[in-house]
């Protein structure tokens, strides 16, 4: 299995930079985790959007699925010149409800639900769904090809939910879109740095990747912060890669 960092900012990004994105491959299998804005145009780097087999959605936030509502456009294209054939799946929570219906489009996209406890074959990949705590309902999501394990929290605040979906994973790939400082002025939603740490350590996960960098705040502090807790921890960045 391999993973490569599209986006990685959130819930906006800097210059230059793209919201969640996250490409899944493994043999002929190629999913999409998440598709915030500037995904498609990174995409593009490694593979075309027709040749994915499905798109995985972590939760219905814009920073999450804005580049849906332009893959969508690309996928007309590829129609039109017979380069696909059935409408690409999309598997997301299915709530909120207004936002779950936007996701299908015509013949080209088709939003399925993605519930906790709910696996889910896709070519090579097994997913499934854990619920996160966040804004509105959220996946954490584990990913299994053979015996490599991978899991991508989303978009969560501290639950214990985390560390058992994480368990003995190879990669943990996880939101710190805080510093312990954001938590001790009331932030909600999300886990600081120190706190995505103690779950890796909690879990035995091999290797911990630090995601869903703020915009305002150096990625590096982040490192450092969760660096005192847990040592095999990085950042993500746009193109990095992780062979599982
Ligand atoms: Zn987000
Ligand atoms: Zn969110």
């Amino acid at each position: 299995m391999q993973i490569t960092v599209l986006g990685c900012f959130g819930p906006y990004p800097p210059a230059g930079g793209c919201c969640s994105g996250y490409l899944v491959r493994a043999k002929k299998t190629a999913v999409l985790l998440d598709c915030g804005n500037g995904v498609l145009s990174r995409l593009r780097y490694y593979l075309e959007p027709w040749e994915l087999d499905a798109v995985v959605v972590s939760h219905l936030h814009s920073d999450h699925t804005a580049d849906l509502f332009i893959l969508r456009y690309a996928l007309q294209f590829a129609r039109q010149r017979q380069k696909q054939g059935e409408a690409l799946p999309v598997f997301a929570p299915a709530e909120p409800k207004e936002e779950f219906v936007r996701l299908s489009y015509k013949e080209y996209l088709q939003a399925r639900p993605a519930r906790p406890g709910e696996s889910l074959q896709i070519g090579e990949l097994e997913f499934s769904f854990a619920p996160g705590v966040h804004a509105v309902p959220a996946n954490i999501i584990t990913v299994k090809s053979g015996q490599q394990k991978f899991v991508y929290s989303g978009d969560t605040e501290y639950c214990p939910q985390l560390a058992q979906a994480a368990a003995g994973a190879d990669l943990l790939l996880c939101e710190a879109n805080f510093l312990r400082s954001d938590l001790e002025n009331g932030g909600r939603n999300h886990l600081a740095a120190f706190q995505a740490a103690e779950i890796a350590g909690a879990a035995g996960v091999k290797r911990l990747v630090l995601t869903h960098h703020h915009p305002e705040r150096k990625p590096e502090d982040a490192l450092q912060e969760a660096g005192t807790v847990f040592s095999h921890v990085e950042l993500a960045y746009p193109g990095s890669s992780y062979e599982l």
